[in-house]
């Protein structure tokens, strides 16, 4: 049995944390493998590490010193290094670093360095085998990761080490470069060196103990989700709703290899499970979680005998593609045709697609309804079941709250509501408390 771990920057950000993270580590034989973030934030205002590197590759661009800025990174790891009492000098990958920085290195170069430093100060202080990402993960010329020469080389390489600490966020270029994927991509890394080494387990460590069934920003004390499939978790995610990075599921899918999120901070907790598949009828609750977002318009198009109009559909949607606009939903009735977008990048658009719907279909009436909130209602318990739809319409309606649109999957997976904005809230509170006793 191998286990792969992944170490968020909260859970890395101090000598503290990293003793917690040892504690873990050590704890089970089969947690063999650890993909560690940069120090993140100690408390709210602290600046993460990745960030205080970005900094650097300003500063250089605008042609100032980086001294003091760089200072303050040396500082960190020393900090981290002194308090756990362990023998390491980073001097002369500090000195190395610093010097390619100042000679414009690239960005991603730049903000790499941070997983790549915390990586040798875990390695070293759990005695696990340091390997660096850029000898194993690779990226085409296009920028998208070699899925198969990733995972021949680095299942070679992990083969070799039975233990080892391999820094997240970055791989390598065909020529060499450093390139990092987006933002907390470190749960990427841990995902494809899961799939690597055909973990049994890939274990997500963060500072909470799971995913939420309801953002608790509007949801009060909303319960964690036990087990969450991966299709769940991508109707959610796409909604908000996030506990990881959302590509970080897909090299571990096509193994089915479980996700589990963990809480560095309470290890007791069992955290969430997100796996291929379940038994659907192994539910705890129908719905397995309830997220949303806001700023999304309808435009409404009405023309009389639409609905024989061969292509009037492709006609509207090539305006959209036209402007570059993907849309979210189109429900729509015999006259009328409704296209669900983003605000952001419709509106800078709007009377110009306006314009050209209504020249391209010769439409009677073309009418944007702005200030729209999408709910998505996800669980795999809604599959096959009856009367989830009307019990989550009656809850809408008994917190009198207009339904402005509805769309269900055709997998049953999920039903998306359309409410007002200033309705969002009370919305999500309402469907949550009714299925969520
Ligand atoms: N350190 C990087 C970031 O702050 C990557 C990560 O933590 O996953 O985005």
């Amino acid at each position: 049995m191998v286990k792969v771990l992944k170490f968020g920057g909260s859970s890395l950000a101090d000598a503290e944390q990293f003793k917690k993270v040892a504690a873990i580590i050590k704890a089970e034989p089969e947690r063999r493998y650890v993909v560690a973030s940069a120090p993140g934030k100690r408390f709210s205002e602290d600046i993460k590490v990745t960030d205080m590197l970005y900094d650097c590759y300003k500063l250089v661009k605008a042609n100032q010193s980086i001294d003091d800025a760089f200072a303050l990174i040396e500082n960190r790891y020393n900090g981290i290094i002194n308090d756990l009492g362990i023998e390491l000098d980073l001097q002369p990958e500090f000195d190395r670093i610093k010097n390619a920085i100042v000679h414009h290195a690239g960005r991603d170069y730049i903000a790499s360095r941070g997983e790549y430093l915390n990586s040798m100060v875990l390695a070293s202080f759990i005695g696990y085998d340091f390997i660096d990402a850029e000898e194993g993960i690779f990226f085409k010329d296009n920028g998208t990761l070699d899925t198969e020469k990733t995972n021949e080389e680095l299942s070679a390489i992990l083969e070799n080490h039975t233990h080892a600490v391999i820094p997240g966020f970055y791989g390598v270029m065909p020529n060499g470069t450093i390139k990092t994927f987006s933002r907390g991509g470190s749960d990427i890394t841990g995902s494809i060196v899961a799939r690597a080494i055909k973990a049994d387990i890939y274990e997500n460590w963060t500072d909470v103990s799971g995913m939420l069934m309801a953002d608790p920003r509007c949801v009060k004390d909303p319960k964690v989700i036990p087990v969450i499939t991966y299709a769940e978790l991508r109707e959610l995610s796409y909604m908000g709703a996030t506990v990881m990075h959302e590509d970080a599921i897909f090299p571990v899918r096509e193994m089915g290899i479980p996700i589990n999120i963990r809480n560095t901070n309470a290890p007791e907790d069992a955290g969430t499970m997100i796996v291929a598949s379940v038994e659907s009828n192994k539910v705890d609750t129908i719905i397995t979680g309830v997220a949303g977002k806001t700023g999304f318009s309808v435009i409404a198009i009405e023309k009389d005998m639409m609905n024989s109009e061969v292509g009037f559909g492709k006609n509207v949607l090539e305006v959209l593609e036209n402007y570059n606009i993907c849309f979210e939903h189109l429900p729509s009735g015999i006259d009328t045709m409704s296209v669900v977008v983003n605000d952001h990048d419709f509106l800078p658009h709007r009377i110009a697609i306006v314009n050209d719907i209504m020249k391209r279909t010769k439409a009677d009436a073309v009418n944007v309804y702005g200030g729209i909130a999408l709910i998505a209602v996800v669980g795999r318990g809604m599959t096959g079941s009856k009367g989830t739809a009307s019990r989550l319409f009656k809850a809408i309606a008994e917190g009198d709250i207009n339904i402005r649109m509805i769309d269900q999957g055709s997998s049953e997976l999920n039903i998306i509501v359309g409410v007002a904005e200033e309705d969002y809230v009370k919305a999500l509170n309402a469907i949550y408390h009714e299925f969520v006793k």
